[in-house]
């Protein structure tokens, strides 16, 4: 038995950041060396993601337990890695798709496989002695050595399903791509979130945060929201646009109506056709300074999706991202690059329940052009995985979150240890 073997694999149900029920895994070797790795789940998970098995006890989490997930990897996968080199990541995880033989992963669950993928890659990387985000670029044949450092984008004010308001739009982003450090980027975007923090109380709002940790008060408009957050870049000693750009996650899915074909706003009660909505984003696009527009349309919209990305890239630098739209799966987004759909693609792992199968729909995107986006979940854990995978994959921006709260910093916090260790 070589050192690299998988001596046991074990996993246990474990709470997430909003106290649901996930998965966690143990990945044991044979020389001793012990890997934990956790799964992200989303709040609002895509129609076409790899499938994320629960219990549906009602007993239990309220349905969300993940017992049998776990007992998947107690039994059936612990069992076919046992003996296996922990090295050959590829292998490993070509073997979970096999054992799981659904197309979506519906049999044994991606929250299962993800979990396993993502302690045998951290195990991989201890046993041979790298950093993890070193090991991942010597698995998946990134030039080694070379770092460029993605851009991080902080959700510092939450909306839709992210928190209980009447802010339709699931995600305000800043994005500090005008500052050159990883340091200084989270020191800015830091300083902004408590600038706005006190402009808020100056208003008389709620500073409570929403489930990524952005502020989510009660407001009159979607550009209220804006003009608060520009404020607070101003306040901060920054330049919005050539310093600290905006992004939107508008989330656009959740709150479609397919029958009527009509996006319904909450907040002015409005009901927006795909012509209407395109032609919103065109207005703050022109007013703001806005960057990147996420999940603009529904989930299933590629007509619509077509013409929001001429419309919204026509003569200038923007970024049309598709997250629920392309659910990192490769044939998804290979529909996108030859419909001309987007110009940029939001990676979460557990979209698709497999590290090599995340690293492809990367590889992809940048052989097709587009723009990658390395992405955390709503509820986390404080498993910081995704920091090294974007530094791995060299993802031109990361998404994790706002400045506060644990689960959402320890992303940022490994971020600059990256960035320390490289330079
Ligand atoms: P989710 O949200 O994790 O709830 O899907 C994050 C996102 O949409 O980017
Ligand atoms: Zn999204």
């Amino acid at each position: 038995m070589a050192k690299e073997d998988i001596q046991f694999v074990q996993a246990r149900e474990i709470l997430d950041s909003n106290g649901h029920p996930t998965v966690e895994v143990t990945v044991a070797l044979k020389d001793g060396v012990v890997a934990v790795a956790s799964v992200p789940a989303g709040t609002t998970t895509g129609e076409h993601e790899a499938w994320e098995l629960r219990d549906n006890d009602p007993d239990r989490y309220d349905g969300m337990g993940v017992l049998r997930a776990v007992e998947h990897v107690n039994q059936d996968i612990g069992s076919s890695l046992q003996g296996m080199d922990v090295t050959k990541q590829q292998e490993i995880d070509e073997r979970l798709k096999q054992l799981d033989g659904t197309p979506n992963k519906t049999r044994l669950g991606a929250n299962a496989l993800l979990g396993v993928s993502l302690a045998c890659a951290r195990a991989g990387a201890m046993v041979t002695r790298k950093h993890l985000y070193e090991y991942l670029k010597k698995v998946y044949g990134f030039k080694e050595g070379t770092y460029t450092m993605p851009i991080p984008m902080f959700n510092i004010f939450n909306g839709g399903k992210h928190a209980d308001t009447n802010l339709d739009i699931q995600e305000i982003m800043v994005v500090p791509k005008g500052i050159i450090s990883v340091r200084e980027q989270v020191r800015v975007g830091a300083s902004i979130f408590h600038k706005l923090g006190r402009i808020l109380v100056r208003e008389g709002m709620d500073t409570d945060v929403g489930i990524q940790g952005g502020y989510a008060p009660t407001i009159e408009s979607t550009t209220e929201a804006i003009g608060l957050i520009l404020q607070a870049i101003d306040a901060a000693g920054q330049t919005s646009g050539a310093g600290v750009s905006l992004a939107l996650d508008v989330g656009a899915s959740a709150f479609y109506d397919e029958r009527k074909h009509q996006y319904i706003f909450k907040i002015d009660e409005s009901f927006l056709t795909t012509d209407q909505m395109i032609s919103l984003y065109n207005e703050w696009t022109t007013l703001y300074p806005i960057m990147y527009i996420e999940d603009g349309l529904d989930q299933n919209d590629w007509v619509g999706w077509r013409q929001m990305t001429e419309e919204l890239t026509r003569g200038r630098d923007m970024q049309v991202v598709g997250d629920a739209l392309f659910v990192s799966n490769v044939e998804r987004l290979s529909r996108g690059v030859s419909e001309q759909v987007g110009n940029a693609v939001v990676i979460k792992p557990n979209q698709i329940g497999t590290v090599s199968e995340a690293v492809a729909a990367v590889q992809f995107a940048q052989k097709s052009g587009y723009k990658v986006i390395a992405s955390q979940r709503s509820g986390e854990t404080n498993d910081d995985f995704i920091a090294d995978f974007a530094v791995a994959v060299n993802a031109d921006f990361i998404k994790a979150g706002s400045l506060a709260r644990g689960e959402r910093v320890t992303k940022y916090n490994r971020l600059m240890a990256i960035e320390q260790e490289v330079s």
